[in-house]
């Protein structure tokens, strides 16, 4: 077949790859735009207690509403960030919006916001002072944010890093592994790094109320964060079977459309003055 297409099989196949690159490069250049002119907006998705659906915290997660494409999911355009470098402003102003609803909340208890680090943000010299100056300027207790890293973090470019998130645990933040199992991370490592909570992945959650087999990986992250002295916090429970497996784990903490999908800051304020969270049918 090869064969036989020959050598048009270059010229066969080359436009349709430019083209795939011309739409990228233009994609990025609307993303550019976008975050100068402030249009990317934040979601907060809540962190619940378990046990009786209180809110304790949220997720913040970023959200494009391209003016002619519609709205495009951070699963396309993170990467996309992540390979141009638009990572770093996209990722300070999520921070600094984040910081800022979040000390805002008036709620009998603390509530804590989460906000997901990009690698390449990890890797910036000036990250440590950029938080730093937000948690002063927003007024944001440093306890009361979660940074969420990837588990991939652990292992590349190890040094830089561990250095890193030594700095800022050193501001008093806490720190969480996102998705913690899908990546490639050696748990002697894992004690080597000043983690405070590690994040089931949905997958995970996924298969948690199909019996002991399914259930094994989730299981043994929270077994894994009670060994270390870890929170774990159990991400995409869609249902309550799945809910109630988690707290029989010893998962205390978690996120999921049962109790509510991201929403902008005036509905999560909404929720926040509702009290508790009824699970909800999805
Ligand atoms: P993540 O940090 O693991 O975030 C959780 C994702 O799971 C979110 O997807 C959330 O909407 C989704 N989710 C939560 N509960 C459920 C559920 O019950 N069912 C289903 N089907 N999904 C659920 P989202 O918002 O599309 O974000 C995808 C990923 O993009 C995030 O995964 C994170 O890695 C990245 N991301 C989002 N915002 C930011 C940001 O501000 N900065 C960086 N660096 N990455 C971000
Ligand atoms: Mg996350
Ligand atoms: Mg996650
Ligand atoms: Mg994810």
């Amino acid at each position: 077949m090869a064969k036989r297409q020959g050598r048009n099989r270059f010229a066969y196949f080359a436009p349709a790859m430019h083209a795939g690159l011309v739409e990228k490069l233009d994609l990025a250049e609307d993303l550019r735009g976008a975050i100068e002119r402030h249009e990317l907006e934040v979601y907060y998705q809540p962190l619940v207690d378990l046990d009786d659906g209180a809110i304790v915290g949220a997720e913040a997660l970023v959200r494009w509403a391209h003016p002619e494409k519609g709205y495009i999911a951070p699963d396309r355009f993170i990467p996309l960030a992540e390979e141009t470098g638009l990572i770093l402003p996209l990722g300070y102003e999520v921070l600094n919006t984040a910081c800022r609803a979040a000390a805002g909340w008036r709620h009998p208890v603390p509530l804590r916001i989460s906000v997901n680090l990009s690698p390449r943000q990890v890797q910036d010299p000036a990250l440590v002072l950029y938080v730093r100056q937000t948690l002063l300027h927003s007024g944001l207790p440093a306890e009361s944010l979660t940074l969420e890293i990837t588990e991939s973090l652990l292992s590349e470019d190890a040094e830089v890093a561990a250095n890193r998130l030594a700095e800022l645990k050193a501001l008093g933040v806490r720190l969480a592994v996102d998705d913690f199992g899908t990546g490639y991370s050696s748990l002697s490592r894992l004690h080597a790094f000043p983690i405070d909570i590690l994040k089931i992945p949905k997958p995970f959650v996924d298969g948690v109320a199909h019996g002991p087999e399914q259930a094994a990986l989730a299981r043994a992250i929270v077994d894994l964060a009670v060994a270390l002295g870890l929170d774990v916090v159990a991400e995409g429970i869609e249902d309550a079977a799945q809910c109630a497996e988690l707290r029989r784990l010893g998962c205390t903490v978690g996120q999921g459309f049962l109790f509510s999908r991201p929403v902008p800051r005036p509905q999560f304020d909404k929720l926040l003055s509702q009290g508790a969270l009824v699970p909800a049918d999805v």
